[in-house]
């Protein structure tokens, strides 16, 4: 029998280093693809569209929503992000995983869409003085922006207690080193905790 996928949540403060994490994982562990969100948010110079988001207009995002079409979203910093659900299905049907880096709010919804099939996972920069040296060394946020990203990192680490996982991420290839173990581990877990699965026995 086919195995089925499993989708790998990770959230985290803005700035905390999800998406370099994210990248490294993806290079070191085959049959694991990452979703490609939507979002209302202006397109940073070093991003292109269709490969870090697809970005959309305000009407755009509403019509995808109204539709269906997204798995989860959430409004976050002023500006709307969505999961497309097609393309996570696709995967998830082939008996592949899919990476998604998402807010606690979207973290939230899959876990109530997805239970079990979704492993949670927070990343949490080491410290929060750690976080504020990295968002104004990354010079994409204005000094009011920052803020802002600082304050929601506050409330974002007191969520952490409802992940799956913890990982801190102190230095790269250490953080990427535990969440290639929690794939590991969820990828030979049985079935044994899902609803569909305790019914049968
Ligand atoms: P950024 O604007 O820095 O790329 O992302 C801001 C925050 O939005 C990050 O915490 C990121 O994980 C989250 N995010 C990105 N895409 C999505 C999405 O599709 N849904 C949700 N709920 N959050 C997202």
């Amino acid at each position: 029998m086919r195995r089925r996928g499993k989708l790998f949540v990770i959230s985290g403060p803005s700035g905390g280093g999800k998406t370099t994490v994210i990248r490294e994982l993806l290079r070191r562990v085959p049959r694991l693809h990452r979703s490609v969100s939507v979002t209302t948010r202006p397109r940073r110079a070093s991003e292109r569209h269709g490969a870090h988001y697809q970005f959309v207009s305000k009407e755009q995002f509403t019509r995808l929503r109204r539709q269906g079409a997204l798995a989860e979203w959430a409004r976050v910093h002023r500006a709307y992000y969505g999961t497309p659900e097609t393309p996570v299905r696709r995967v998830l049907a082939l008996g592949e995983d899919v990476i998604l880096s998402l807010d606690v709010q979207g973290a939230r919804q899959i876990r109530r869409r997805f239970g079990r099939q979704a492993a949670l996972i927070f990343l949490r920069p080491p410290s929060f003085d750690h976080l504020r040296q990295r968002l104004l060394k990354r010079r994409t946020e204005t000094p009011e922006a920052v803020r802002q990203r600082l304050h929601a990192a506050e409330r974002e680490v007191a969520c952490a207690a409802w992940y799956d996982y913890v990982v801190i991420n102190h230095r790269l290839r250490a953080a990427v080193d535990h969440l290639k173990a929690i794939v590991t581990a969820e990828r030979l877990k049985t079935d044994s905790g899902r609803e569909d699965a305790k019914r049968t026995h």
